[in-house]
């Protein structure tokens, strides 16, 4: 095998990616496995642009993909980074509702949290509710205190070099432009010359899709991108926030409502929403691809979506807009949160797989195709579960590739 020539490729070097390079390298060490990744360094994308929580599994439908990694997912990761000296912290976290009527909806939570297995949930009433977050203001509350904080980026550089050291290569700046399939082998076109690869493995986030239309195969879906816009907390009040406090989420949708953040380091992120963007990369509101906009345009799922969900749209786009709105959601939870207390604004781009029909996928989507498995959906908890979906894909590729240990 000469030194572009590789039995597997894993295109895209976000915490996916390399989580599943890690774990193949790892438990097939025979194989010849490479990353493609197409920035200049990993992590770049959503792993470099998130919230930075290790969830607890309470949202997702029990039995669902999302459920059942999230959880162990979770357990796996702090048994990571205690192994390796990567900061983490149980900082907890309040799911808060903030009347009545939202109560049914947090028992639900509650319930379904209980069944995923989220573990030390406690059902709270406004006193202790003020105990744990003095500045939040609500009828009722979950406390989580199984749920964290981590830098996702720290994370996954550290399975970019324990991937290289199990002999896998790590190739940045090699965006994969197009791919011809044929005698069994795919022939990448990259800047750096053609690279071939028996079998491929498609993490490529907000452009998986696309990567899965280069092999000319349909997998029924379109990843339209969801910017997620935040601010920062000034540091002189920061204090109103000690973990992490979110609202009661709109269950029609995969987005769980603008929050409070606690981040590694100490300070307070608020946000994010959730905004259609008008690229893949849309990180500031401005940015516009035509390919992007046209490739949406052209999809029949896109119009479905943008029927069914239009009222919703709209809101985020006004609150998008119009600082004030925004205040006023974060006032919903700390009422004593101002306008003047929000700087330094943010944002990470997620990618949401939509169906035909209009529907945004709810779990998580990892498809196959002949020689190649692709990640199709992996919005949240995508990172906290990234070393049990990379358990479960170098599982189906053992099985689909036919790898032998
Ligand atoms: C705003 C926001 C908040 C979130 N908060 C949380 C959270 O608190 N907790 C949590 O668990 N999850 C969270 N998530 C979800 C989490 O970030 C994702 O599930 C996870 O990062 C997905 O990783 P990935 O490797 O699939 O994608 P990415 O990190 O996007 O990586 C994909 C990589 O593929 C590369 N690529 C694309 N096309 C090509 C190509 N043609 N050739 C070569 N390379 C290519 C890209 O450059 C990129 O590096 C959040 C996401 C967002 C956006």
């Amino acid at each position: 095998m000469n030194s572009s020539e590789y039995d597997i490729a894993v295109i895209g070097g976000g915490i996916i990616g390399l989580a599943t390079a890690m774990r193949l390298s790892q438990e097939y060490p025979r194989y010849r496995v490479a990353v493609l990744e197409k920035e200049r360094e990993v992590a770049l994308h959503q792993t470099g642009h998130n919230s930075g929580v290790i969830h607890a599994g309470i949202y997702y439908a029990p039995g669902s993909q999302k459920a059942n990694f999230c959880s162990t997912g979770g357990t796996l990761l702090r048994q990571f980074c205690d192994e390796r000296g990567i900061e983490y912290e149980m900082c907890g976290k309040l799911i808060v509702a903030i009347d009545d009527e939202e109560v049914p909806r947090l028992e639900e939570l509650f319930r379904r949290g209980t069944e995923n297995g989220a573990q030390g949930l406690e059902m709270v009433g406004p006193e202790r509710l003020r105990e744990i977050e003095p500045h939040a203001a609500g009828v009722q509350a979950i406390f989580s205190p199984n749920t964290g904080i981590i830098d996702y980026t720290r994370v996954a550089r550290a399975y970019a070099i324990e991937m290289r050291e199990n002999g896998a290569d790590l190739l940045t700046s090699t965006p994969v432009r197009g791919i011809d399939a044929r005698d069994g082998t795919h022939y990448l076109m990259t800047p750096r010359g053609e690279i071939r690869a028996k079998r491929l493995i498609n993490c490529a986030g907000l452009h998986a899709d696309s990567v899965a239309r280069m092999l000319g195969v349909d997998v029924g879906v379109r990843i339209i991108p969801f910017r997620g816009e935040y601010f920062s907390i000034r540091p002189e009040r920061a204090h109103l926030v000690k973990g992490l406090i979110y609202p009661v989420p709109d269950p029609s949708l995969p987005f769980l409502g603008v929050h409070f953040t606690k981040r590694i380091g100490g300070s307070v992120e608020a946000g994010p929403n959730a905004v259609l963007a008008l690229a893949r990369e849309g990180y500031a509101k401005t940015r516009f691809d035509l390919g992007d906009t046209l490739g949406h345009l052209g999809y029949a799922g896109f119009w479905r979506m943008s029927l069914r969900f239009w009222k919703t749209g709209f809101q985020e786009q006004y609150r998008s807009l119009v600082k004030s709105k925004f205040v006023r959601s974060l006032q919903t939870l700390v009422p004593e949160v101002r306008a003047e207390d929000l700087y330094e604004p943010g944002a990470g781009v997620r990618a949401q797989a939509v169906d035909r029909r209009g529907g945004l996928l709810q779990d998580f989507s990892i498809a196959e195709t002949p020689n190649a498995i692709h990640v199709l959906n992996a919005p949240s908890p995508g990172a906290t579960s990234s070393l049990s979906i990379s358990r479960y894909i170098v599982d189906l590729a053992s099985e689909s590739f036919e790898l032998a240990a």
